[in-house]
């Protein structure tokens, strides 16, 4: 400890403090490589004043301590965080983010495996491993012949030089890092979105990293807030009315174009097709997520916001809370709810959106237990656990695991009914691996109809109205080259398989029989465009409660209602939707 001290007064005193530069310029080199690529490459003029500073303090560290330990975990860490961001982007176009972090921090254990499985099948993985590969023996060869060119920096002419130059670029940066005391102080998730938008404020992969931890623990804030909107919620007294049955089917990655109802070639609805005919399935045209993601698209399909009307989540409840107002018996069986991670770690994950303990306790009556592999398992399962008739009103809420990534694993052996000569593709790029996995995709899908058919039978001689949509879209190389949900590259991308999504409205014949003005509402309202956060209003539209003593009912923003106006659909909170598809046609 004396040792370091007396290293520090020699430094100051001396003008040592340019010797960081000069004997650990590899790893300030690096530093610079590893972690502030996008410091140095856009906006440079603000940005590299910081992240010099940070590679001088990190190399200030290992010439004070001289300890090869210190260096060796200061190396440590920048590649496990270069590497990351590396494969992120490679793979998928993403960064450290507060999305990408949540989603490893809500990964279980069999999402791992399947996402470990699908990282190494694609060759963009090994060309990012490359890179790592390359930039690693390129430092190894700098620490090599570090002394070497030290000693030829320390010459007279270099060391007056650097000293001046870097005086400057430290102080400078200093100055600019106060930049960091916002974000560090920011209160919600819209505040680090405003601090990471501003052009002058660093983006390299720390900095993401802190933006990711901060925005968690703000979304930590938002859950308290909304938690206590949803317990000043006061009962409702329900209207004397019939039994009714709501059933809000959310499922998972569903490309529309790929169902006959939407005009795809090959059946993979069958029964949703003889529902349609038989005039009992309602297809809305034109419905668009705000989100690719699930996490943020279902938490805005479940909140009662409105995206379009700058309404956030976290300042509306979410829609059982509503419906339990309302004299509803709520339940939910989720089969993306994963066990075991959720109790302990952090709150911003859609996990504690929809079951944080205190949460969970207002909005639902009933919670499915388990998870399953196979979704026509869960419902198998509602079905055993409900012999007899479901309570006067309720509403029921599946959560599918749908046509989620690795599409093979999501049917059983039977629905294994396409096959790669089933897939009439023509483009020159289309080879039979592509087909095999549209064939998976489709097969995925016709059990997903096999499974929404079960639940439309549980019910179908009651008075029920079902509604399914899908939390976002998926790309299996429908226009382009690409198998998930990537970045868009081209300069007019084609965003509507991603982001255009199924919305059906199944009603039983009883319900049609004594709701003949709800079913005509719904007849006017199948051209009209959506965004899919405001599915809630619809719900209670078809449930009834669409009146003055709901406090959340809003007709402007419900599509059945003769006051419905479609707000800009922005997707991303970025991009409206209308003007990127219109460039692209
Ligand atoms: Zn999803």
């Amino acid at each position: 400890m004396s040792n370091l001290l007396k290293n520090i007064f020699r430094f100051l005193r001396h003008g040592h403090w340019t010797r960081p530069i000069t004997r650990q310029w590899p790893l300030i080199l690096f530093f610079i490589i590893l972690i502030g690529g996008a410091s140095v490459t856009k906006n440079l003029y603000y940005r590299a004043f910081i992240i010099f500073l940070q590679a001088y303090c990190v190399a200030a560290l290992a010439h004070l301590t001289k300890s090869k330990i210190v260096k060796g975990l200061i190396y440590f860490f920048c590649y496990v965080l270069f590497a990351t961001e590396t494969i992120l982007i490679f793979t998928y176009g993403m960064h450290i983010s507060p999305t990408t972090l949540t989603l490893l921090l809500e990964t279980d254990q069999r999402e791992t495996t399947e996402f470990l499985t699908t990282l190494i099948s694609q060759p963009q993985f090994w060309m990012a491993l490359a890179v790592i590969v390359a930039v690693a023996v390129a430092n190894v060869f700098a620490e090599k012949y570090r002394l070497r060119v030290s000693q030829w920096m320390e010459t007279r002419k270099w060391g007056g030089v650097t000293r001046w130059i870097a005086l400057v670029v430290i102080i400078i940066g200093l100055l600019s890092s106060s930049c960091y005391w916002s974000l560090i102080n920011a209160d919600d998730s819209v505040e680090v979105d405003d601090w990471g938008v501003i052009h002058k404020h660093p983006k390299d992969v720390m900095t993401r990293l802190v933006m990711a931890f901060v925005d968690i623990r703000a979304g930590k804030n938002e859950m308290m807030k909304n938690l206590e909107i949803v317990r000043q919620m006061k009962p409702v007294a329900p209207a004397d009315s019939d039994s009714l049955n709501i059933i809000f089917v959310i499922g998972e990655s569903y490309i529309k174009a790929h169902s006959p109802i939407y005009g795809y070639s090959l059946n993979t609805t069958p029964v949703l097709l003889k529902e349609h005919q038989q005039g009992r399935l309602f297809v809305f045209k034109d419905a668009v997520t705000p989100f690719n993601m699930t996490t943020n698209a279902v938490r805005n399909i479940i909140s009662c916001n409105a995206m379009g009307l700058g309404e956030h989540w976290m300042d509306r409840p979410p829609l059982t809370a509503v419906f339990r107002q309302h004299g509803f018996h709520v339940s939910m069986y989720d089969n993306q709810r994963s066990y075991g991670n959720d109790q302990n770690t952090f709150m911003f994950s859609l996990s504690n959106y929809l079951y944080m303990p205190e949460i969970a306790e207002l909005c639902y009556d009933e919670l499915c237990d388990s998870a399953f592999h196979f979704d026509g398992k869960m419902v198998d399962y509602y079905k055993a656990r409900h012999l007899n008739p479901p309570a006067k009103k309720s509403l029921l809420l599946f959560h599918l695991m749908g046509q989620h990534v690795l599409f093979h694993e999501r049917y059983p052996d039977e629905f294994n009914h396409f096959k790669a000569d089933s897939i009439m593709r023509t483009e020159p790029w289309i080879d039979t691996k592509h087909k095999e996995l549209i064939a998976q995709y489709d097969n995925a899908t016709l059990y997903n109809d096999f499974v929404v058919g079960n639940i439309i039978q549980l019910f179908s001689d009651r008075n029920t109205v079902l509604v399914y949509l899908s939390d976002h879209g998926e790309e299996v190389y429908d226009y382009r080259d690409v198998c998930g949900r990537k970045a868009f590259k081209e300069e007019h991308p084609d965003i509507s398989f991603q982001y255009s999504v199924p919305l059906l409205v199944w009603c039983s014949d009883k319900f049609k029989e004594q709701n003949p003005d709800i079913i005509s509402d719904i007849e006017k309202a199948l051209e009209r465009p959506l965004s899919i956060d405001n599915v809630c209003q619809l719900l209670f539209h078809l449930a009834d409660i669409s009146n003055s003593r709901n406090d959340y009912y809003n007709p402007a923003v419900d599509v059945l209602a003769n006051e419905y106006h479609c707000p800009p659909r922005i997707v991303e909170k970025t991009m409206d939707y209308d003007s990127v598809m219109a460039a692209f046609h």
